[in-house]
């Protein structure tokens, strides 16, 4: 059956990409969005677009009966799930079938099988895969008796998915705790409480095989990606082909992924995950029966594009390829650019972004879903772009990644770029020396590292980019030049600034035609402006030229971008508002025995009252935000003086949740 339009019953940047390849191949497509995403550039590039409502996830992107009568009115003939949400749903893939819609996806049984992680281990067994031993575990029933020198072990939802529903246990004493937070977290997201026990298995690497199958029983794999480097158990840097593994190696691991997929009858994209031990002994992990994060890397590698065939094979076609026209050419790498802080626990950093602006190049590729301006929602996944760079071998790959890296520009939010760049420039991972632990033994490392570059750069220069932006801004809508908005011109002008550890007064003397003196501590600094547009300036300084990226918020903070490195300016000058001399009032008269929430979210459960003793790192509450749970923890012994939220209200940023007393 010819597919003529797509409903695409999802969001963000997989959302948009679904929608290009679509357009390509003369297909309309119709997006669905949350109320909060109505700016979102899925929305506007779609042929056309309906409102999902402002409710909960429920209520919106996982409504079946709303998306299948949203397909039904713009008469759509197809559903692409994408990825999370209802992709690995059977009783939508069932819903969308009995409502006369292809989905684009597999068949609601295989999504059914490969769903529950413990079918598909048996499946795995019975094609004769090897698997990591586990053990099951019954709701009610005792917990195995392990051995203790068995351990580590791994609890694992097996609805589970996007590393969530996952927690490593050290000995038995831990178990217990561990199993009932997994189960809670299992029933949670995944709305199946079944949990199992698997054998941890020590630095392994991930592997998988991207596999494509049509409806009669052709299947052909893409050859793997590697994705090891993963933060808490969530990958963040994949790549393709893997440097692990060797001709014979790699042919052993496609062909055992394609026999697999021919046994269970699978037809459309799919991904079959393996661990990878230190021996190269690979087991059998998972299978994901949609399309994955990271398949722009194989795209790359293949010049394949994986949505096509993914519709290609939903209406009816036979696979246009055979496995001798699959060859991987060059070598591609995916960093995930996240709204988080890696310097603190990967705390999701929900925000308004003020500007955003991402590298051009032809080998370059950015799958995102937002243009400019855009507010990163605390109530979804915190990934805001994918960046994928493909080069002709792993270490140009790498280095051009790194500079790929320094020109993303996302200003109003932290995110971890700078993290992902500390990654790709450890000597490490450079030498593919790495595992899925590899985030969690280096980042302390990583983020020192940061720090102490960060330190040793020029803060000058940042000021005097931050100064010469501020001081032209002749494409401001308001023509708020600053010497215009001051109404008066003065020849000398002292600016005090901050900029990180420095405090200090700039002179500023123009001396027309672009050219200035500034003046700090008795060291005068000839500057020139050779150009400048929004966003960016070109100057020079003593003679050395600089090229920055640079954005003012509303509070008229200057964020400067230089040396892959952003900072922020704050000039305290006649014009700065309150907000600017204050440090935005955010906690500014809070107790040191207070404890807040550190970020918006929901409060899913708080475990202590007034009056009770706790002690240093025991949970106090829970805090759940961007589908994350976020323990809050006593910071020394104390007792409980008041609490501030229940379970199930909502928090602010910063919003006092517990009063603690020594
Ligand atoms: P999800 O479905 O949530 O993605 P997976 O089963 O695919 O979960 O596992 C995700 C990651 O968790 C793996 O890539 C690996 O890093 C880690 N992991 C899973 N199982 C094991 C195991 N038995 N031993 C060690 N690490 C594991």
């Amino acid at each position: 059956m010819e597919i003529s339009k797509i409903l695409i019953a999802n969001r963000g940047e997989i959302a948009v990409r679904i929608i290009r390849t679509a357009r390509r191949m003369g297909i309309a497509t119709v997006a669905v969005f949350h109320e909060s995403d109505s700016e979102s550039l899925h929305v506007e590039l779609a042929d056309e677009a309906f409102s999902l409502g402002d409710g909960t996830l429920a209520d919106t992107y996982l409504n079946i009966p709303k998306l299948i009568n949203i397909a039904g009115i713009s008469r759509c003939d197809a559903i692409h799930p994408g990825y999370g949400f209802l992709s690995e749903n059977h009783i939508f893939a069932q819903t969308c079938q009995d409502a006369g819609l292809v989905f684009i996806g597999p068949s609601p049984d295989s999504i059914l099988l490969m769903g529950n992680k413990l079918q598909a281990r048996d499946y795995a067994m019975e094609s004769g895969l090897p698997l990591v031993p586990a053990h099951t575990i019954e709701e009610g029933k005792d917990i195995p008796e392990l051995a203790e020198n068995e351990f580590p072990f791994l609890i694992k939802a097996a609805a589970g998915g996007g590393g969530k529903g996952m927690r490593i246990v050290y000995n038995s004493s831990e178990m217990r705790e561990a199993i009932a937070s997994t189960r809670r977290e299992a029933k949670n997201y995944f709305g199946d409480p079944t949990v199992f026990i698997e054998k941890y298995i020590e630095d392994p690497r991930h592997i998988e095989v991207q596999v494509l199958g049509d409806k009669y029983g052709n299947v052909i794999h893409l050859f793997e990606r590697e994705c090891s480097i993963q933060r808490r158990y969530q990958k963040i840097i994949e790549e393709s082909p893997s440097a692990t593994l060797t001709p014979d190696k790699r042919w052993k691991i496609c062909e055992s992924a394609v026999r697999f997929v021919k046994t269970i009858n699978y037809y459309n994209a799919g991904t079959i995950e393996f661990l990878m031990d230190k021996h190269q002994n690979f087991y059998f992990l998972e299978m994901n029966t949609r399309i994955q994060v990271e398949h722009p890397v194989t795209e790359m590698v293949t010049g394949i594009d994986i949505v096509e065939e993914q519709i290609n094979i939903a209406s009816g076609k036979a696979l246009r390829f055979k496995q001798e026209d699959i060859h991987q050419n060059g070598h591609a790498i995916e960093c995930r650019i996240y709204a988080e802080d890696p310097a603190n626990n990967f705390l999701p950093s929900p925000g308004f972004i003020h500007y955003y602006s991402m590298p051009k190049a032809k080998n370059i590729r950015v799958d995102n879903y937002i243009n400019e301006k855009a507010e990163i929602s605390g109530f979804f996944d915190p990934m805001i772009s994918k960046l994928i760079v493909r080069s002709k071998n792993r270490k140009d790959a790498i280095e051009h990644s790194i500079a790929a890296l320094q020109d993303v520009v996302i200003h109003g939010i932290k995110t971890n770029t700078e993290y992902l760049k500390g990654i790709l420039q450890h000597q490490d991972f450079q030498n593919n020396n790495i595992s899925t632990t590899f985030c969690r033994d280096e980042t302390n490392k990583i983020n020192s590292e940061i720090e102490t570059e960060k330190k040793n750069l020029n803060k000058s220069e940042y000021i005097i980019a931050a100064l010469l932006y501020r001081l032209n801004q002749p494409f401001r809508k308001d023509s708020a030049n600053i010497w215009q908005q001051i109404s008066y011109w003065r020849h000398f002008m002292q600016i005090p600034v901050r900029c990180e550890e420095i405090t200090c007064k700039i002179k500023v003397e123009n001396s027309g035609k672009g050219k200035y003196i500034f003046t700090k501590n008795d060291q005068k600094h000839e500057c020139q402006i050779n150009d400048i547009a929004e966003n960016m300036i070109d100057f020079s300084v003593d003679n050395e030229r600089f090229r920055t990226s640079v954005s003012i918020d509303d509070k008229q903070h200057i964020m400067v971008r230089m040396h892959g490195f952003d900072f922020e300016v704050k000039c305290d000058d006649i014009l700065g508002d309150e907000s600017v001399i204050g440090d935005s009032g955010q906690g500014s008269e809070r107790h040191d025995n207070d404890l807040v929430s550190p970020m918006p979210g929901k409060v899913i459960d708080v475990r202590v009252k007034p009056g009770d003793k706790v002690t240093k790192g025991e949970i106090v509450a829970i805090i759940e935000s961007m589908k994350m749970e976020n323990n809050i923890i006593a910071p020394f012994d104390s007792s409980v003086e008041d609490v501030y939220v229940e379970k199930g209200s909502s928090v602010g940023g910063a919003q006092l949740l517990v009063r603690l007393k020594i």
